[in-house]
Order: structure tokens, then sequence, then C-alpha cells
């Protein structure tokens, strides 16, 4: 018997071994990234008004929201780095695309140097969140991603570059999902602005802003034939986000601050966001200036430290714990411009920048992929703010603290069997 049994065994190995010869199993690869792709500026209605195969394809797979709803004041740095923290800008610090700090000097969009001071970037996002559990990350652009915040930055980055072809953008992630194992990284963004620009430029309802709309579908598309080609159709997580929407300006709807406040011509006291402002008034001048910014139309002056029933910054906004915010907080209503007479400027085009609770400031959520919804289901709203925990969810990483609901991020993800 034992004999017997030995010779059965050793067939079976040999057998085996007969088949091996003949056609070698790859190995078992269980390579599934997640790309994030950002369309900058994409207005929740903007889908559909011009053939968008590549959404509609990824809309019809996965799940998608009927508005991405972002955070106050709806601008990019600061709806960027919630979408990938989880925090509101009074948490992470991102309080706009210009600031000001006591410490740390000024920052805008255009400083490389403030971009890069990790200082400024609080929380952790979600390109630390995986490497420091092992995903490797690869940021082809992300407001944040050029800073070593924590001491971490992606493995792959590059430096913002709005001029680097977006058929290069989508290559060059597509080549680092394309090597060995050990480098390819897990989760991996993308970033396009052109709809944001035309948006800008010409206005929401624009031609040209159409055109951008089919150009950056065209950027996703090549990002899913790219996957399909590679074998990655199925297992790849691609999820499309905008960080706001745009809303169309007119020349005579302008807000002139110097007319209630003279001391205001001057830029000393405030930071101009068109839509938002920030005022910072000379010692014991809150209540006089306060009180005269407020006679004037079409623009809400809230008290940072007021309780919100008192002219506060209303809570929804979770716009006054953070001392880069300014003790005055003033926002247009929208479509309307705050400016100064000395700035004398013609507001045409569109902009963002207006309370988030105003339709057209609302983005897209569209994700595809293992662990989200699929066959085209629909949330009606989702929160900027859930993003983070519902992309860490589909990395199976652990989230860092975060202001993000965790029952709401699980609308879109598929039930865990
Ligand atoms: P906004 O003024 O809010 O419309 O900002 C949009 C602009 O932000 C775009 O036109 C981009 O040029 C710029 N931008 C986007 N991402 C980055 C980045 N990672 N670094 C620097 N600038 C950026
Ligand atoms: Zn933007
Ligand atoms: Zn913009």
């Amino acid at each position: 018997m034992p004999r017997l049994f030995g010779s059965a065994v050793l067939a079976a190995v040999l057998a085996l071994a007969g088949c091996r010869t003949a056609a070698p199993p790859a190995a078992p690869d269980h390579y599934a990234p997640l790309v994030l792709v950002s369309l900058d500026g994409f207005r929740y209605d903007y889908r559909g008004r011009t053939p968008t195969p590549a959404l509609d394809r990824l809309a019809a797979e996965g799940v998608s929201a009927g508005r991405l709803v972002p955070v106050f004041p709806t601008l990019t740095f600061p709806n960027h780095y919630s979408l990938v923290t989880g925090l509101h800008p009074e948490h992470h610090g991102i309080v706009g695309n210009s600031m000001v700090d006591r410490a740390l000097g000024s920052f805008s969009l255009g400083d490389t140097a403030a971009v890069r001071d990790a200082r400024w970037w609080g929380g952790e996002p979600l390109w630390v969140t995986a490497e420091r559990q092992g995903t490797t990350a690869g940021a082809m652009f992300w407001p944040g991603s050029e800073a070593a915040i924590g001491g971490v930055r992606p493995t792959f980055w590059k430096p913002y570059d709005d001029d680097l072809a977006y058929e290069a953008r989508v290559d060059t992630v597509l080549a680092w999902m394309s090597l060995p194992p050990a480098r390819r990284p897990g989760f991996v963004t993308l970033y396009f602005s052109a709809v944001d620009s035309q948006g800008h430029r010409y206005g929401p309802d624009a031609p040209e802003t159409t055109a951008a709309i089919a150009r950056v579908d065209s950027a996703v598309g090549r990002l899913l034939g790219g996957l399909d080609t590679r074998g990655l159709g199925d297992r790849a997580s691609v999820v499309v986000v905008s960080d706001h929407g745009m809303a169309a300006l007119a020349p005579d709807r302008v807000v002139y601050l110097d007319d209630a406040a003279p001391r205001l011509a001057g830029r000393t006291e405030r930071i101009l966001w068109g839509a938002t402002t920030l005022v910072w008034p000379a010692p014991g001048q809150l209540d006089s200036l306060g009180a005269a910014l407020s006679t004037l139309a079409h623009v809400s002056v809230y008290r940072r430290d007021a309780p919100a029933a008192a002219g506060g910054v209303p809570e929804r906004l979770h716009f006054r714990d953070h001392p880069r915010i300014a003790p005055l907080v003033l926002v247009a209503d929208e479509g309307w411009t705050l400016t100064t007479r000395a700035e004398a400027r013609v507001p045409r085009g569109g902009t963002h920048g207006y309370d988030n609770a105003v339709a057209s400031m609302a983005g897209i959520l569209i994700a595809r992929g293992p662990a989200f919804r699929s066959g085209g289901a629909v949330v009606p709203t989702f929160n900027t703010v859930d993003v983070y925990e519902a992309l860490c969810a589909a990395l199976g990483l652990t989230p860092a603290p975060n202001d993000g609901d965790v029952a709401a991020a699980r609308s879109v993800l598929a039930p865990v069997p």
C-alpha cells in the first residue's frame, strides 16, 4: 500500500510537472490601482451638453452623484485638498487659493516655494495615508502633492505645469502603472484644468466651455482605453471628481467695497477672491467696518468670532476655526463680483468661490471599480468631505481622522459581503 500510494503521488507530481512544462501559468496578479481624476470646474450639469462617451461609460458601469457638494470657499485649492483629506478648510488650513499666515507670510497657487512648504498643508492627504500603509502613490498634479506633508511625498510627483499635454499626463500615469510590481503605484491622481479655464474666460454656457468638456472627456477616454489595453479594465478603479462648478458673471453685477469702506481701496486689509473676500480690520475697527460693509447689497458679511445667530459665519460653512480666516468674511450673491473702484475690474465670463449651497457651485463624482456600486447606480448628492473615506475604503486603507461621514461614504460603495 505505501508503495502504491507513493507511486500515485509520484504520478501526480509528474503530471503536474508535465503540465508546468507545457504551459507555465502566470503568477496571479491582483494589481488593482485606483486613479483619482479631477476635472477642474466641471459643473454638476455639464455632462450631456456635448457627447461625453468616457464619462457616460464610467457612470453606466459604476456609480455617480447627481451633485458633488463642495466645501466653502468653493475654490480650487481648498476643495482639492478637502477631497484628499476629508477635512474642511478650517481644519486642513488651505482656506483659499491665496492666504496669509502670521508666521509663514503669504501663499498663492503660483508661488512654488509656498506650494512646496509643508507647513501650509495640515491633515493627512490620501497619498500620505497610502504610502504610510505600504501603497505606493503617484500624483500627476494635485494641490499639495509637491510638499512633503508629514515628511512624505508621493513616490511619483511632478511640478505643476499647466501646459503639459493631456495625452502626456495620461500616458505618464499609464506608464507608472506598467512598472514592475515592486514599483508601480496603487493610488494615482490626474488633473485637467481646461473646463475651469474656459468657464472663467467665456462663462459656463459658452461653446468654448463645451469644447473643453469634450476635451477632458477624451483624456478620460484615453485613460480608460489604456487601462483596458493593459488588462486592468475590470480591476482598476477610476474616480472622476471636480472641485466646484461655475457661475456666470455680468459687468453690472458688481459690489464696490470701497463705496462703504474707503480704506479697503488699499490692499493691506483684505484678500479679494472675487466671490469671497477676507477682511482684517485695523485695531479697533471691527465693529465700524463690519457695520459699514453690511450696508452693501448683494454681499453677506459674517464675523468670524460671533455666534452664527448673531452675524457669525453659518455653521454649515465650517469656516471659522483657523487663524488664516479673517475676522470678517464677505460672500457675494451668486454671479456678483466683490471688487473696489480702485481696481476697476469689469467682470465677464464666469467664476466660483460662492457659498457652497449655491447649486451652480456643485461638481461631479463618478466612480467605477470593484469596491464601488455598479450598473449605473445614482446617489442624489455626495459631499466632498466624504470622498476621502470612500477612497480609503476602496483602497483598503485605514483613514486618518477626518470630517467625513462613514455612512455617507458607504452610499457609493458596494455592499461588503
Ligand atoms: P481657481 O483660481 O480656483 O480657478 O484655480 C484654478 C487654477 O489653479 C488652474 O487654472 C490651475 O492653473 C491652477 N492649479 C491647479 N492645480 C495646481 C497645482 N497643483 N499647482 C499650482 N497651480 C494649480
Ligand atoms: Zn477649480
Ligand atoms: Zn477656477
